[in-house]
């Protein structure tokens, strides 16, 4: 399975879908071999409680409602999850998967400029942070590109 590419399919559906003014996140929960897909955006879709301010603009982040379903999954099936990002988690967002105890490893493609703190926070917290890199050929093959 091809992890950067299934992101970038999400990232377009995430932009094109999303209420939020700035930006269209896409978080993928890695199940065993299923995928389910979470966006970010507001409460109800109202565009009016999104203020898009940078790092708070009052969405719900997609990690929010992914780690929330694999909180379940955990109860459910004992197992972690993996989660699937195109922007790395956001401090507050690290913390969640942090405390949840239910991720084992994320994978992001692009850093997130104005919150750098949260890769710090999950490897802090023995969560596995993998950047997909363009070069990158999966999670068992060869260019297992970190960093
Ligand atoms: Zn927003
Ligand atoms: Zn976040």
């Amino acid at each position: 399975m091809d992890y950067r590419a299934e992101i970038l399919e999400n990232t377009k559906i995430a932009e094109s879908i999303t209420v939020c003014k700035r930006k269209g996140v896409a978080c993928g929960l890695l199940q065993g071999e299923a995928t389910k897909w979470f966006f970010n955006g507001p409460i109800g879709r109202d565009p009016t409680l999104c203020s898009n301010e940078v790092g708070n603009c009052g969405c719900i982040h997609a990690e929010f409602r992914a780690v929330e379903n694999a909180i379940r999954w955990r109860q459910l099936r004992g197992e972690k999850a993996s989660l699937l990002v195109n922007f790395s988690p956001c401090t507050s967002c690290a913390n969640l998967i942090a405390v949840s105890g239910c991720i084992e490893r994320v994978y992001y493609i692009t850093l997130t400029e104005h919150d750098k703190r949260g890769l710090r926070h999950l490897e802090k917290a023995g969560v596995e942070v993998i950047q997909l890199r363009a070069d990158f050929k999966g999670p068992y093959g060869q260019g297992y590109a970190t960093g």
